[in-house]
């Protein structure tokens, strides 16, 4: 499948340029904006593409849309992402690999491949969203009286 190979090129290097998450519509915007007669229908295909041989990371946002950022590595691996602001982490999943490898295995299933990204939301996200005072009133003991009216 060596087709469209400058649209292909094209599509991977603006994508690396915006370095964020950003949808086919916007990235196809912003290649027409640069002076490429290149089309909607190609950019959805390629970055879907991209993202089935792990050049891209794809994830769908809250409305449904699918979005893709350049993935920084082209060894197989795995994403912790955050639903909340959309950053990555990129992972290694030792135990994942040989689970697959084995159920895939036992069902009689050759040339198996797959997908497992974590969704959840980032430590920093997290903090923000449950707000900064219960941070230290947390940790207090358990069955420990309540003494905090004090101050
Ligand atoms: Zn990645
Ligand atoms: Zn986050
Ligand atoms: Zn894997």
């Amino acid at each position: 499948m060596k087709r469209n190979t400058w649209q292909r090129e094209s599509v991977r290097d603006s994508l690396a340029g915006i370095g964020g998450f950003i949808s086919a519509q916007a990235l196809h915007a912003a290649l027409r904006a640069g002076g490429s007669p290149i089309g909607l229908a190609t950019v959805y295909r390629t970055l879907a593409d991209l993202a089935a041989i792990g050049e891209a990371d794809s994830l769908q946002s809250p409305d449904g849309e699918a979005l893709y950022r350049a993935c920084s590595s082209g060894e197989h691996h795995h994403h912790l992402i955050c639903r909340h602001c959309g950053r990555t982490v990129e992972i290694g999943a030792a135990e994942v690999e040989s689970w697959a490898q084995r159920v895939a295995a036992e069902n009689g299933f050759v040339d198996a491949a797959h997908v497992v990204d974590i969704f959840g939301w980032c430590a920093q996200c997290a903090d923000e969203a449950s707000g900064v005072e219960d941070a230290s009133s947390a940790r207090r003991a358990p069955g420990a009286a309540d003494a905090t009216g004090a101050v």
